[in-house]
């Protein structure tokens, strides 16, 4: 069975203690991740030491939320993917809708973010996903082409470095996540398009959901053939919800 990945985001959310006690209730409700899915969570710069430190003898991955399309330079308040490897970082998620929609992020600058931070060696996970507009307009696959062709066009690299997010904007923190029928029409929709390149890369390629993922929605999204996980807000701010959500994949 091709393997699953469950990816927290944590947004700008938690502080020093509250971290610790989510950390520990995730370890209290699941002792370790089990080996079929990868357990990934992304809190905020300032706590990725702190999580790195926390989850040292647990099997979790520690990611985060952007970094800088440069590895080092005169670029202020940014952060260089090697970095976040120092600090024990793994993963970044790259081109978030949050980040295009209130810091004006582009598909050009995610293409380049995903290459610095596979030249770091993290695994860059792309975000992918239109509008409420866009959809009721019929340009769904458009949208969803352009930024996939603008974060892959440059990149050469294996299927086991790089994961694709499907994460329509309508659904992220809206209560309503896209139907398993969507969510499967678009994975499958992005798969196609990827398998025109290389389509063992293609065949491969983690394509993970996020938005409003639940514990009540969890088990229909995962079930669909093309969903290889899924990228949470809100319930990885619980334990119990995440692990439920995670024991859903399996
Ligand atoms: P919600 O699960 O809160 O809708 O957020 C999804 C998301 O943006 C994950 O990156």
């Amino acid at each position: 069975m091709k393997k699953k990945w469950l990816i927290g985001n944590w947004k700008m959310h938690g502080n020093l203690a509250s971290n610790k006690a989510l950390i520990e209730s995730l370890r209290a409700e699941l002792p370790q991740p089990d080996e079929r899915a990868t357990m990934v969570v992304c809190p905020a710069f300032p706590y990725l030491f702190q999580l790195a430190e926390l989850t040292k003898d647990y099997g979790v991955g520690i990611g985060v939320q952007n970094v800088s399309d440069h590895l080092q330079g005169a670029y202020t308040g940014e952060t260089s993917p090697l970095m976040v490897k120092e600090l024990g970082g793994s993963y970044a998620i790259i081109g978030h809708s949050e980040r295009r929609q209130y810091q004006g992020e582009n598909d050009g600058l995610m293409g380049r973010k995903a290459l610095a931070a596979i030249d770091a060696g993290l695994i860059p996970v792309i975000c992918v996903g239109e509008t409420a507009e866009e959809r009721d307009s019929g340009r769904t696959h458009e949208v969803l082409g352009r930024q996939l062709d603008a974060a892959f066009g440059y990149i050469r690299t294996a299927h086991d470095k790089i994961i694709l997010a499907y994460e329509p904007r309508w659904a992220i923190g809206t209560g309503i996540a896209a139907t398993p029928e969507i969510v499967q029409t678009e994975h499958e929709f992005l798969r196609q398009r990827i398998a025109i390149r290389d389509k063992e890369f293609a065949a491969k390629l983690p394509i993970i959901y996020g938005g409003s993922v639940k514990v009540s929605n969890a088990n229909a999204i995962f079930s669909m053939p093309d969903v290889d996980g899924g990228l949470i807000g809100s319930a990885a701010l619980n334990a119990r919800e995440f692990v439920t959500i995670y024991r859903a994949m399996l």
